[in-house]
């Protein structure tokens, strides 16, 4: 909750509490004047009845009603001498006994209006009457149900200790009434200033509810319930990095759930999936959807606790792989691939950090999915782990410090150079060679990326034109759906018809295959003579229908698999199957990584046409032309 409106609810509880208190002592004293005027009447009326019985007592000495019925000039004179007591306060004074059948008649009246005859009975308020006779006491009755405040004094008048009649005193208590009168305007208006405050105090909370509810809602996620960007904008600005280990999860082939089972199961997965994450982390933990099936989580490193996100996250990952989904009957299985940021504290800020979760990540899905990587020894990065910024290649492109380094890719039989692959480098400013690992991920789907595939384009063209020899370029689909990319390419082709024989692109990252215009676009490259080779196939998510779909010429077995080909027998048997597909298909066959003397004639004597790797010959800066 805000500060201020803190303040707010504080200052008016404060207000309200004072108004209260106010209106509580005013009617305290309210109550204590009150009751000061009652007791001061009372003890009045105390002193009268007293009065009124001596002088009873001082004309009867026994038998009131007898001596009374047979004298009318004694009642006259009893009468007066009461009467000098009645005031506008005291108004009325009479006594009246109990007849036979329990009901009360007059004796004596000495007030001056609305007097009662003889005998003469009066309704009454019985039950209290009858406990003034029988109790022998001062009775006091509050007739508060009569408008103006009205008290009735009963006190009985004993004959040889039996109670024979009852002395009665109505006195009003016309200056209470005066005084409710004058408090009642006053506790009116304290009333409705606590009305107002109350009033305004329940519109401050709900407002304050309110807020913190919108607030709420605009910081979560609606499907899974985590928080969203919005959350973590403010959560990063005030993030203390050391306190927070970071991962980065991100579904596998997630895609592939929407197409199968449709979107709506694909949402009930996200936010399944994220119930699973959340049963998995500590409540001081935060989790956040990143993206689409992206999510981001920093685990908090309690003091004095050891805190270890690659484990936790190896959890999640194997209750991931292990949870049966299941959407309309339907079950549905997931992995998930992790990128883990343990020491955070080594990062200038939180962005570098959660970048090198990304980069992590990205690892994870290139070492086949469903895996945690938490550092980056097992980076694909032959030497230089260290990223370089952005603004470093950016940089190195307008200085043109990027250039190829070539590989021969060898045939096995003759150990001819067939080709050479251009693989690109970035020269850093202290003259080290930076190697694609450490720059492209930084530049994916950014225009300097577009910049470096022209820059690498141009460089080969050059090549091609001058030492005449075949080079192969690696470009990614999006490179050839890339329309400014496609017509560069296009144009070089019409302009030098030479070109087209000498030229080989390598297709990269074949998982999206189902865009017709990337057919149309090879078909027309491949019609002026270019080779289509299939790069790294058999690694992570390779799929043979791409054959259907795009025109391939050679296809290039990814190394992962041919460096376990001397000792894995399903790595034999997927180069063997491989091999015969591509004898069916009239397609060239390259081995990539061959890097031994056994690999070579293994994958020699299952007939590999054409061979790369260290052992036939490393990347180098100039091309060579023979071996
Ligand atoms: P990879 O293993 O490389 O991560 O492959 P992937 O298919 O999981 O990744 P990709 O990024 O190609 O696809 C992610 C898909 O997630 C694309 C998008 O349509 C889908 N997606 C994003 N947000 C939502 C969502 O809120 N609900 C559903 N059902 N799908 C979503
Ligand atoms: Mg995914
Ligand atoms: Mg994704």
């Amino acid at each position: 909750m805000k500060v201020i409106n803190k303040i707010y609810i504080f200052i008016t509880l404060i207000i309200f509490l004072s108004i209260g208190f106010l209106y509580h002592s005013i009617l305290k004293i309210d109550e204590q004047t009150k009751n000061n005027i009652e007791k001061i009447l009372i003890s009045k009326a105390n002193y009268i009845s007293k009065n009124v019985d001596e002088e009873i007592k001082k004309k009867v000495e026994k038998n009131l009603f007898e001596t009374l019925k047979n004298n009318p000039k004694l009642r006259i004179w009893l009468e007066d001498a009461f009467s000098i007591s009645v005031t506008p306060s005291f108004k009325y004074i009479y006594i009246l006994y109990r007849d036979k059948s329990g009901n009360y008649r007059y004796l004596l009246d000495g007030s001056k209006e609305d007097k009662g005859e003889f005998n003469q009975r009066l309704n009454v308020d019985k039950e209290r009457w009858d406990k003034a006779y029988d109790t022998k006491e001062v009775h006091i009755i509050m007739q508060n149900n009569i408008d103006k405040l009205f008290i009735t004094y009963l006190k009985p008048i004993l004959f040889n200790g039996k109670v024979e009649a009852i002395l009665a005193i109505d006195f009003s208590t016309t200056l209470l009434y005066t005084i409710n009168n004058a408090v009642a305007p006053i506790k009116k208006i304290f009333l409705y200033i606590f009305a107002a405050i109350f009033f305004l105090l329940f519109i401050l909370i709900y407002q304050i509810i309110l807020n913190i509810y919108t607030k709420k809602e605009s910081i979560t996620d609606p499907l899974t319930q985590t928080y969203n960007r919005n959350f973590l904008r403010d959560f990063l600005k005030n993030i203390n990095l050391s306190k927070y280990q970071i991962a980065m999860l991100d579904i596998d082939y997630f895609k592939k759930i929407n197409d199968n089972y449709g979107h709506k199961a694909g949402d009930y997965i996200l936010a399944q999936t994220a119930e699973i994450i959340r049963d998995s982390i500590r409540p001081k933990d935060v989790l956040v959807r990143f993206g689409g099936e992206e999510f981001l989580i920093f685990f908090y490193k309690e003091k004095d606790k050891k805190t270890d996100a690659f484990e936790i996250s190896q959890r999640i990952r194997k209750s991931l792989q292990d949870k049966n989904f299941s959407y309309e009957g339907v079950r549905i299985k997931l992995t998930a691939s992790l990128g883990v940021v343990l020491k955070t504290g080594h990062y200038k800020t939180i962005h570098d950090a959660i970048k090198k979760a990304d980069e992590r990540l990205y690892l994870a899905k290139k070492q086949g999915r469903n895996k945690v990587v938490a550092q980056d020894k097992n980076s694909l990065s032959n030497s230089n782990n260290e990223y370089v910024s952005i603004s470093d290649v950016k940089e190195a492109l307008d200085h043109n410090r990027i250039i190829c380094h070539y590989q021969p890719i060898v045939n096995l039989s003759s150990s001819e150079i067939v080709k050479n692959e251009a693989l690109v480098r970035m020269i850093a400013k202290d003259g080290n060679i930076i190697y694609p690992n450490s720059f492209l991920d930084v530049i994916h789907n950014t225009n300097i990326y577009n910049d470096m595939t022209k820059m690498v384009l141009d460089i080969v063209f050059l090549q091609i034109r001058q030492y005449k020899s075949k080079i192969s370029i690696n470009l990614n689909l999006s490179d050839i759906l890339n329309t400014n990319i496609y017509q560069i390419v296009l144009e070089e082709l019409e302009k030098n018809k030479n070109l087209a024989n000498y030229l080989t692109i390598e297709l990269l990252e074949y998982e999206q295959i189902d865009e017709e215009i990337l057919q149309e676009r090879l078909l027309h490259i491949k019609s002026f003579g270019v080779s289509i080779a299939l790069d790294d196939f058999g690694s992570g998510y390779s799929n043979f229908s791409i054959f259907q779909t795009l025109p391939i010429d050679i296809l290039k077995i990814d190394g992962s698999i041919i460096k376990n080909i001397n000792t894995s027998k399903v790595a034999f048997s997927i180069v063997d199957s491989i091999i015969l597909f591509c004898k069916r298909l009239d397609i060239e066959v390259v081995a990539e990584f061959v890097h031994s003397e056994e690999i070579l004639n293994i994958v020699k004597d299952l007939g590999v046409e054409n061979g790369q790797g260290f052992h036939l010959a490393k990347p180098r800066e100039k091309m060579i032309k023979k071996l």
